[in-house]
């Protein structure tokens, strides 16, 4: 027997069976429950989220032979018709391929009579934002007068598209991301109805990964079911899917506390060598320095508020250790500010790469306040050395000696021509120009090893630094 998806095996039948869009939901059953749809309707919102199963259940419900009802019987002739796609009175017209004047005027043609076998004559229009002008322009002349019983449904992902003219005749509803947690609820119900044996976390990864969309969840899972053994684990979900494994953010943070540019750069490798798919790892990446950061700054308090699985609880506990708040928050900046690029990036992995040695060597990098308010150096003196101050601020080794909470303040680019000092400051040390300070880092030991693996300038670093500290 052939194989059908799971998303056609377990495609909503009612409002009720919809997961999320409540609001649109509501709505939508009340207008049939009392007869009264709105000539036409705008669905919008990403892919995969339920606007065309949302528009068939309504056409279902209002074309039900015990309508006026809240949600349609899926017993009578006309509610089996719709879901087989074969009722006279219900039309699915792909607006991409249907896109022309033509196909408009042919739509207006039609809608001249009345209903054959059902009580709306109901035009649900898909990806409805691809109809040309003209077609669009014709639909006007529709929509300003609109027959009785007729119900137009625009399905779009692109709502921006459309003229105003049309959007303003039209109840818009936007459709929103399902959050995790009842896409989590969404795909166990169907795991339970299937019979499966699963572990939570490999439910939890697959609703991750298809990032608030239902349709993309349950192909994801129909994937994981396709290729999975007799249960569903997390580690099996990770190796179909192509999401890296705990083992490999273990050893990630090993690097990050005890800053090993080479493991990282095998770690990078690694990710490419498995084909593990950069995109989710750094969403996961993010995930956990964010899980890291409030842990740290909010304690066991923070516990509830994270929802974490057992496992994930004590490898944020070994890890935060190892991290002060103000180096997690740092690197949770820094990565949200990468993750376009690396998407963007022709060299994904490269740009990746970049990005985990600049997280390892985060702490090294300097807080330049410490030196925007030291004294003009002395030019026979070898730069940064010189003060204690510095000295502190350039950490050799070891975890403990993460910098300072990084300030706001910190990388402000200094005015050229600073007003004279308060009289109260007159002994306080000169404030050096941006141009002085970078000139001084360049000749620092530390920073041309830092800027040989970043293979960044130091002005780049410094531009990088501001950025996070602004952000
Ligand atoms: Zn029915």
């Amino acid at each position: 027997m052939q194989h059908t998806s799971l998303a056609a095996r377990y495609r909503p039948q009612t409002f009720a069976e919809v997961a999320g869009q409540d609001m649109v939901k509501t709505i939508l059953s009340r207008a049939a429950s009392e007869d009264s749809p709105a000539p036409a309707y705008l669905l919008s919102g990403t892919r995969g989220v339920g606007k065309t199963t949302i528009a068939r259940i309504f056409a279902k419900a209002l074309n039900c032979e015990r309508a006026p009802a809240p949600e349609p019987c899926n017993a009578c002739v006309q509610c089996r018709s719709v879901t087989q796609g074969a009722h006279v009175d219900v039309t699915e017209i792909d607006g991409a391929s249907n896109n022309s004047v033509n196909d408009a005027r042919a739509l207006r043609e039609t809608i001249c009579y009345a209903p054959m076998e059902g009580r709306y004559k109901i035009f649900i229009i898909d990806e409805a934002h691809m109809l040309t002008t003209q077609a669009f322009n014709a639909l006007l002349k529709t929509l300003e007068e609109p027959p009785k019983r007729v119900v137009f449904v625009f399905a779009t992902t692109e709502a921006h598209k459309f003229p105003v003219t049309i959007v303003s005749r039209c109840q818009h509803f936007i459709f929103r991301h399902l959050a995790e947690e009842a896409l989590i609820a969404h795909l166990t119900a169907v795991l339970r109805k299937e019979g499966k044996i699963f572990e939570d976390g490999a439910v939890r990864l697959i609703a991750k990964r298809a990032a608030g969309s239902v349709r993309d969840g349950m192909s994801l899972l129909d994937q994981a079911l396709a290729l999975g053994g007799a249960s569903l684990t997390a580690e099996l979900v990770r190796d179909i899917l192509g999401l890296a494994g705990q083992e490999l953010f273990d050893r990630l943070f090993e690097a990050f506390a005890t800053r090993d540019c080479v493991a990282v750069v095998d770690l990078t490798r690694q990710t490419a060598r498995q084909g593990i798919d950069i995109g989710f790892f750094t969403r996961e990446l993010a995930g956990h320095l964010r899980n890291l950061f409030l842990l740290r700054q909010g304690g066991e308090a923070m516990l509830p508020v994270l929802k974490l699985s057992e496992n994930e609880e004590a490898f944020y506990k070994a890890v935060a250790q190892n991290f002060s708040p103000a180096h997690l928050h740092a690197a949770w900046q820094m990565l949200l500010d990468s993750q376009r690029g690396i998407a963007q990036s022709v060299e994904p992995s490269t740009a990746l790469e970049l990005l985990l040695l600049n997280l390892v060597l985060l702490p090294q990098l300097l807080p330049i306040d410490s030196l925007v308010l030291t004294k003009q150096p002395n030019p026979e003196t070898p730069a940064v050395t010189q003060t204690p101050q510095t000295a502190q601020a350039i950490p050799a080794t070891g975890v403990s000696n993460t910098p300072a909470p990084l300030s706001r303040t910190a990388y402000t680019r200094t005015p050229a021509a600073d007003p004279a000092p308060e009289p109260s400051l007159k002994n306080a040390p000169a404030k050096r120009t941006e141009q002085q300070v970078i000139e001084q880092l360049s000749n620092h030991p530390q920073l041309q090893a830092c800027r040989e693996v970043l293979g960044a300038t130091v002005e780049q670093c410094v531009e990088d630094k501001r950025k996070i500290t602004h952000a």
